[in-house]
């Protein structure tokens, strides 16, 4: 058996549940026509045309696109074979057939399914593809970098994450938040490496589960409110998701064996900023997610991720060159965790607002 038996698996679950009939690429163009052009425009328009969109986005959220769905698996494709020579040289390749796919399962965390005498498909969320790159933008543009000054005025961070997360908890992982301007230079590339990384890291925790033979004690878990109705995923357990956590975070971290020593001190730290962000995100999210009332699926499936955070840094602090790595990581967090309040505050307005 080969990827391709779970690539066809993929497109056929994706038309069970309806979301596509096929992944066909260069079928329909991607249009994403409702764009932010320039920084001054973000989040400033006047408030109650503003609240009007947030909240008609979680009454009508958006149809998914076919051509959305082959660029983020398109995405997908293209990160998941330097992530296999990564498994490789940390020495946990993986000699099942496993292939990622793209699908809107609502949970920040992908879904493993073994297909018997395929391989193993590994679903993640359409929604996580959007939110990484779009609060790695918004952090990286409100705050100065490269010795240059903010392109976003800071203030206007939380309102912007707003949109964002408003998106992805109620848009069910279909496009959803108005599209932010493009980065150029130093910005792009940085954008770029902690996307990728952050992504590869919730694929290499699955591709971990497998490699430590977590799925043959493992059990079938099923969910009725995902974005598409009832999902399953096999559950490992508690202890299996930390060790997932270290192994995932090892591989990672064998993406600098490739580079200079100079290189490898300097990306480190966005490197272990990436991985832990993915985590941050998880614990924002169920926060956002329990102030307006919605259940996120397989909650409880993994440990809490503040306890996952925790659990990953006190095994990386033995592994890393600098310790400038961690403090990179939880300048990350921090800055997520600061503009929290102000999410809130916009997420109440919107609430009012419905
Ligand atoms: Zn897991």
């Amino acid at each position: 058996m080969t990827v391709g038996a779970l690539r066809e698996r993929h497109v056929e679950l994706l038309r069970q549940h309806r979301v596509a009939d096929g992944l066909v690429r260069g079928r329909r163009k991607l249009d994403r026509g409702d764009r932010y052009y320039t920084w001054s425009q973000v989040a400033a328009e006047p408030s109650p045309a503003r609240l009007h969109r947030l909240s008609a986005l979680r009454l009508r959220p958006d149809a998914y696109s076919v051509a959305e769905l082959c660029a983020s698996q398109e995405l997908l494709d293209a990160q998941s074979a330097e992530l296999v020579d990564f498994a490789e040289l940390a020495g946990r390749a993986v000699r099942t057939p496993f292939f990622a796919g793209v699908f809107p399962t609502g949970s920040m965390n992908a879904l493993c399914r073994p297909m018997p005498g395929a391989g193993v498909l590994v679903l993640v969320d359409t929604g996580l593809l959007h939110l990484v790159p779009d609060v790695l933008k918004i952090m990286i543009v409100s705050r100065s970098a490269f010795g240059q000054e903010p392109l976003l005025e800071p203030s206007v961070a939380a309102p912007a994450l707003a949109e964002v997360f408003n998106a992805h908890l109620f848009g069910n992982g279909a496009a959803g938040a108005r599209v932010l301007p493009e980065l150029a230079g130093q910005r792009r590339d940085l954008l770029r490496l902690m996307s990728r990384r952050a992504v590869q890291f919730v694929v290499a925790h699955e591709m971990a589960h497998v490699h430590a033979g977590h799925l043959l004690a493992s059990w079938r878990q099923t969910d009725p409110n995902t974005p598409v109705g009832a999902l399953d995923t096999q559950a490992v357990g508690w202890p299996r998701e930390y060790e997932a956590d270290q192994v995932a975070a090892g591989i990672m971290l064998a993406s600098l064996a490739e580079v200079s020593p100079w290189e490898r001190d300097t990306i480190e730290p966005y490197l272990v900023g990436s991985v832990l962000l993915v985590l941050a995100l998880h614990e924002v999210v169920a926060v956002l997610a329990e102030a307006t009332g919605r259940s996120l699926p397989f909650a409880g499936s993994h440990p809490p991720p503040l306890l996952r955070i925790q659990s990953l840094v006190g095994h990386l602090a033995a592994h890393l060159r600098t310790s400038e790595s961690i403090a990179v990581a939880a300048d990350v967090a921090t800055w997520l965790d600061d503009r929290v309040p102000g999410v809130l505050e916009w997420f109440r307005m919107v609430d009012v607002e419905a």
